[in-house]
């Protein structure tokens, strides 16, 4: 269910000039898609960077004026092991080694089979359709021979393709060469060679400011959540905040949390990384960086957070990568474990995962996102939006969100253990490089990281879409 959002709340973040350009674009979006319906078809409801993403774009597009709706497909385990695997490969990664061959394929084919049957049901010739990611794009077929313009949105990205890309990249291949209308990447060097350069855009995901994920927060109230939680001990109080369709909420469920001794008070500074257990993110780095890198007479502890294992639909690997975080904190020297938890967010209510990361993020003093790989890092995106310096690899679109040694440090080389720690060190030891840091975070992501900036640029393909009539 997307709840209407209405887009001029921004108004209050972005300022006349930009709300004045929102609202024709408002005007000329209604007008291009009278009568049409726009879906968005990925494959999990929760969980990651698109579902946050599509929950908040279509509440604006509804409210609006626009017919926009969400499909999320049904699969089973059989096929989130051939797109996990697909993924890892599109990554660069054989991921757990297996093939991507006839039998994949058939695996791949039945699920998007039966999905197309239900899509058929609901889309109509000349509505729009944006397929997200590799899980859905064997829908564009089916999808085009209904009449439907068909856009390929694919989330991953690689700076260089290495064999596996490759391999990746041809699996899917047949799937979307002769049917997708358009294509939209995060970076231009993401997209394969045989996408045409004149059906491509390239569009950056965006934040919204007032969901629970990045609402304002109070300090009381930041501390009251955590300590709620079992992240912190601090004072416990009101964990009130304001849900996605504008009701009260309160923060009433705890995180899982692997520790060994009490939680720490409010005042030890917090590194934190925020992403689903997936190997991409690297969190077992991010812990042994720690603790060979950050030693305990800085009092810093480190947080590593994701969703509870078993809520991303799509995501398969997250039981056996949290497991990996768990053995590898077993076998820190104790001094060291009791300064580093792992941490699974519950995932039932939605808005209240949202707000638990959202209070973790305004708490923590750095924020990392020590991926191998990433498209686009949204959690980078959230703590800049925050003030929160970042210190992240330098792979993918993050190069392009963060300015070295302006917003937060990058790291050339992702494998590099020494120059994270170094880099997490030198905004622990300095606070005044740290907040300065955060105040350049926070205003480069005003300006390129809300809603309005990604509103345009996707009505700007849709624009092209429907001109080119495919
Ligand atoms: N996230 C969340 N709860 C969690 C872990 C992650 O809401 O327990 C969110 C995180 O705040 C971010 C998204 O999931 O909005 C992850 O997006 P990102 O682009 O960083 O990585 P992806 O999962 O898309 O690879």
């Amino acid at each position: 269910m997307i709840q209407s959002r209405d887009p001029f709340r921004f108004a209050s973040v972005i300022g006349p000039e930009r709300t004045d350009a929102l609202l024709s674009l408002a005007e000329e979006a209604r007008l291009l898609l009278a009568g049409k319906c726009v879906f968005n078809i990925n494959s999990t409801a929760a969980g990651g960077g698109v579902a946050e993403m599509l929950h908040v774009l279509l509440g604006y597009l509804r409210h609006m004026g626009i017919d926009a709706r969400w499909l999320v497909i049904e699969a089973d385990a059989p096929f989130f092991a051939v797109t996990k695997r697909l993924h890892n490969h599109l990554y660069g990664d054989p991921g757990d080694g297996g093939p991507l061959g006839p039998a994949e394929h058939d695996v791949y084919e039945r699920t998007m089979a039966a999905n197309g049957h239900d899509v058929a049901a609901s889309a109509r010739a000349g509505d729009v359709v944006v397929l997200h990611d590799p899980q859905t794009a064997g829908l564009a077929q089916r999808l085009k021979s209904l009449g439907c313009y068909v856009v390929w949105r694919s989330h991953v990205g690689l700076d260089e393709q290495n064999e596996h890309s490759a391999v990746g990249w041809e699996f899917l291949r047949q799937y979307l060469e002769p049917f997708v209308d358009h294509y939209v990447f995060t970076d231009a060097r993401f997209s394969p060679s045989w996408v045409p350069e004149d059906r491509c855009s390239i569009i950056w995901p965006s934040i919204d400011p007032f969901s629970p994920k990045n609402q304002e927060l109070s300090d009381v109230t930041v501390e009251a959540i955590l300590t709620h939680v079992g992240i912190v001990s601090g004072r416990v109080g009101d964990t009130t905040y304001e849900r996605i369709d504008g009701s009260p909420g309160r923060v009433e469920s705890y995180c899982d949390v692997i520790r060994t001794g009490p939680p720490p008070t409010p005042e030890i500074p917090l590194v934190v990384q925020i992403s689903r257990w997936d190997r991409m993110k690297d969190m077992v780095g991010v812990m042994s960086a720690f603790a060979s890198y950050v030693d305990s007479g800085r009092e810093a502890q480190l947080v590593l957070a994701g969703p509870v294992v078993t809520a991303v639909a799509d995501d398969p690997e997250g039981g056996a990568v949290l497991q990996e975080c768990w053995r590898r904190w077993r076998e820190l020297p104790h001094a060291v474990r009791r300064r580093v938890q792992l941490v699974c967010v519950p995932m039932h209510d939605l808005d209240e995962n949202a707000v638990i990361v959202n209070a973790l993020q305004r708490h923590a003093a750095v924020v990392s996102q020590k991926s191998l790989a990433e498209g686009f890092g949204l959690t980078i995106a959230e703590a800049m939006f925050k003030g929160v310096p970042v210190v992240a690899s330098a792979v993918g679109g993050i190069v392009d969100q963060v300015i070295d040694s302006t917003t937060g440090f990058l790291i050339d080389d992702p494998s590099d253990l020494s120059a994270f720690g170094t880099a997490v060190c030198r905004l622990l030891d300095d606070p005044d490089l740290a907040h300065r840091f955060g105040e350049a975070g926070r205003g480069e992501a005003l300006a390129t990281h809300l809603g309005d900036t990604h509103l345009e640029r996707w009505l700007g393909v849709i624009r092209e879409v429907l001109d080119a009539g495919h």
